[in-house]
Formats: C-alpha cells, structure tokens, sequence
C-alpha cells in the first residue's frame, strides 16, 4: 500500500494500491483504443472540450490547490497561483486545434503539403515539486495536438493527478483520452518507456533518470523530451539595483523551499559589491515566515520528504559557512530553514550540485568576462537571472549565458504563453507557448502531382 503523506504533519493523507506494469500495460491499451478517435474529432469539438475541461478545473480551483498543499507542503498562496496557471494552459492550448496550419510548398510538377499529425499514445511522467502544474504543462499541448495519455505522477504527490482525471471525465473527455497511473517509476514509469505502443515519453524529474530513460527509450526509437535538474546563474553587477536584487534574490532560491528546478541557487555578486548585497540580502532571508502551509502569512513551507531532508542537511555540514540562516519550526515536518552559504567558491560541492533544497551559495566575481564564464561552469543550463542597468550588457550576457531560459532584472522563468526548457545537461525541448505542439506532432509531408499525362 502506497501511504501519501502530508509533509507539514507527517500524516498519512491517502493510502492508495500502486498500480503495476500490467496496469500499465491496460491504460496504455485503453489509450491505444481511445486514439483514432480523439485524432479524428472535428478540431473545433476538441477545442471546445478542453475549453470546457479548463472551465471544470477552474470551478474546483480551491480545492485542488488545497489538497497540492496538502500533500507537498507548499504554502497555500503559491498552491492557489499554481492552480490558476493550470487553468490558464488549458485555456491557452484549447485554442490550439483550429491552429495547427501546415505549409504548401511548389516544387517542380507538383506541389508538397504539410500536416502536423499527432503521435498516438504519449507517456507523461512528472515530479513531486509542481504536481499537477508541470503535468498540465504536457497534457495540455498533448491533447490538444490530438494524441492520447497516460501520466505518471510522483508517489509522494498522486493526489491531483487522481483528481485531474475525475474532472478530466466528468468535464466531457472520452474514456480512454486521459489516463492516470500512481505507481513506482522503476515499474510503471519504466514501462512506460519501454512500451511499443508508447510513442513519446515527456518527462520532467532528475538528471540522472532522465538519463536512465533516455538510454532505454533507444530500445523502441521512442521521442522523448526531458525537462532535468538545474544549478542556474543569478548574476548580480555592481551597476545593479541592489535592494530590489537583493530583495528577489531569497525568494527565487527558497520559494517551493528551495525544491524547484529554476532556482537561482548560485548567486554571483560582483567582488566590489559582494558585502553589501548580504547586508541588504539578510532582512529578507530572516523575515521569511517558514511553518504552516495552510496559513496564508507562510512564505515557505516543509521539504517533501525525511530523506530529501538528510540529503539537504548533508550541503550544510558543521562548519560550513552559513552567512545568514532563517528560522524554521521544530516537531513534525520535514523542516529546513532558508540558508545563505558566502563567500563560496563555484567548485564547492554546495555550488557545483542541485541541491534542491533551501540552501544558497553565494559567489564572488571580476567583471563580465568572469561571471559568464562562473554561470556557465556548470553542466546544468536551465534558468537564471541579470541584475543590471546597462541594457546592452544585460543582453550581451544574456546571449553567452547557456540556459534555456533568462530573466534581466526579474526572477521569473515561467510563462504559459513562452517557451520553457533547458540546455545542456538540464534536457532538451520546449514546453508552454507555440513551441510545445512541436513536440506533440510529427511533420507529415505528402506529394501532390499536378502535371498532365
Ligand atoms: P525523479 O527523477 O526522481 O522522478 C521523477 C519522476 O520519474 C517520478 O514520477 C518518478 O516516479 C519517475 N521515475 C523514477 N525512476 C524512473 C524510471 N526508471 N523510469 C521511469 N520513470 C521513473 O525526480 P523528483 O525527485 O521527483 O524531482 C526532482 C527533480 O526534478 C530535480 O532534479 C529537479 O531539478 C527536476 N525538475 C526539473 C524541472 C524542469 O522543468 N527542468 C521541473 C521540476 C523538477
């Protein structure tokens, strides 16, 4: 029996019965069936079923924010903006289906016509950090490109995915269209991979599985795009506006408590600024209201698991150089409080790895030659950040930076309408925007003789 933990009490939410291969085996068959169908409905009724679908997820906004925050701990305010960004991808990707043109192209006696074709069965596998967001990040474009799905949530963190598939089916969407399976990703997740009937695998997890999976995809010639773990670059120059810098800075390393792969976990602070910008950094580290998630004053809640705990603690070792800690509750829950590291070297292993937690290291730099080569000294090149005034060197930067996503005086990363994705080690393809019905649809180019005789 799977138990479901909250991790701001350390009680059992949910105990639910993990599915097996064969269960994956039957939903990837239920797909399989439910495919010609769904590909072949009018464009403009699937359209309209996922608009429906979006408004049936807005209706039950507040209590799928309330369970994601149950059941990962993250404060109920962020739960709530999460729940809207889902709303927003299924409206956004509703409009899709009436929209995806292909080309004609002349060519001698005849002409070539393009069509986007959907791929069939896609297998979606996400992590335990942005349940259903991150889900909704795949499902969306997926469906509206016309394919079928199974997905995959975490173990730690089914519980929306279950209730997605409810709405998903009382909002109108065929049986079969969307099926959801709670399971062990070395089982079922590893199934998924390797099915035949499984034309794409979309992920979003760790690096190192996301190497794992690209490796046993090969057995089948399986699409996969994989969204992986970070270790991204907010690059502070002395030119900068340092108290709003400094202000952002915490919360784009310690919201989701650390536990988001965009987080700005290395920040690189020019030497001539480098204590100033702690000082004007501590208020905002020790202000932050760690503690129940469901109270609407936190700012940051638990750590997903014991485990994921001890492993977190172990980049903060006795004697290491803690520059400023805040406060964090003591009892139930796997707790940690937000943690600046400074002055570190980037080859520290606390600079050098995907913590995931709410620890930051923070690290000197020369001038502009220096943090570009600093930011990009690492094998991950997801997310980051430029604080400066000076717009051409914000760009120049930004253009040697090696991540698939920046922002210049700002911390966000994700947008519904933009791309998001990483280089390097951090994965490749895109999701949200246009770009993500690429990655669903496979370019289908047909011949059309004209000349006489
Ligand atoms: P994880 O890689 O352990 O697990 C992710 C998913 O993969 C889970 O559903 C898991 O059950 C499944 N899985 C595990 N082994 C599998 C296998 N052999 N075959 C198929 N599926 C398998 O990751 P996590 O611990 O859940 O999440 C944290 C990681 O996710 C971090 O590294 C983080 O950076 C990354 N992440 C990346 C993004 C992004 O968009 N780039 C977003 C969020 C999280």
């Amino acid at each position: 029996m799977l138990e479901v933990l909250n991790p701001a009490t350390e009680e059992v939410v949910e105990r639910l019965e993990p599915a097996t291969e064969a269960d994956a085996d039957a939903a990837v068959a239920r797909a399989k069936r439910a495919f010609p169908a769904w590909r072949d409905i009018k464009p403009s009724d699937r359209s309209r079923l996922l608009r429906r679908l979006a408004e049936a997820l807005d209706a039950e906004r507040e209590s799928l924010a309330q369970l994601e925050s149950r059941n990962t701990g993250k404060p109920i305010g962020d739960a709530r903006d999460e729940m809207g960004m889902v709303v927003e991808t299924f409206h956004y990707y509703a409009g899709a289906p009436e929209r995806l043109l292909g080309d004609t192209i002349p060519v001698a006696g005849g002409v070539d016509v393009t069509f986007r074709e959907p791929l069939g069965v896609v297998g979606l596998i996400v992590p335990w950090n942005f349940p259903l967001t991150i889900a909704s990040w795949k499902m969306a474009p997926a469906l509206a490109a016309g394919n079928t799905l199974v997905l995959k949530p975490a173990e730690l963190t089914p519980l929306t995915a279950l209730e997605f598939e409810r709405i998903a089916r009382e909002a109108g969407i065929p049986e079969g269209v969307v099926n959801v399976l709670v399971g062990p990703g070395s089982k079922v997740g590893k199934r998924l991979v390797e099915h035949p009937d499984v034309a794409k695998v979309a992920f979003t997890g760790s690096t190192e599985v996301g190497r794992g999976i690209m490796a046993s995809a090969a057995g089948t010639i399986k699409r996969v795009t994989l969204e992986l773990g970070g270790k991204s670059a907010n690059v502070v120059f002395a030119d900068a506006d340092l108290e709003k810098a400094a202000a952002s800075a915490p919360v784009a390393v310690f919201g989701n408590a650390g536990q988001d792969c965009c987080a700005r976990s290395r920040i690189l602070v020019q030497r001539g600024v480098f204590d100033e910008f702690l000082s004007l950094m501590e208020p905002a580290v020790t202000s932050m209201r760690v503690g129940d998630p469901l109270d609407e004053a936190t700012d940051m809640g638990p750590l997903i698991s014991a485990d994921h705990r001890e492993n977190v603690a172990s980049y903060v070792p006795d004697g290491a150089p803690v520059a400023i800690r805040g406060e964090a509750p003591e009892g139930s829950g796997f707790w940690f409080p937000p943690t600046v590291l400074a002055p570190l070297s980037n080859d520290d292993r606390a600079a050098a790895e995907e913590i995931f937690g709410p620890v930051v290291a923070v690290i000197p730099f020369e001038d502009e030659g220096d943090a570009v080569r600093l930011a990009n000294d690492t094998v991950y090149g997801l997310s980051g950040s430029i604080w400066t005034q000076n717009g051409a060197r914000a760009l120049r930067v930004a253009r040697r930076i090696e991540t698939g996503v920046l922002s210049i005086n700002s911390n966000t990363s994700v947008r519904v309408g933009t791309p998001f994705g990483g280089m390097k080690q951090s994965g490749f393809g895109r999701e949200l925007g246009p770009h993500a019905l690429d990655y669903y649809t496979e370019v289908k180019n047909v011949y059309l003789a004209t000349e006489e005789g």
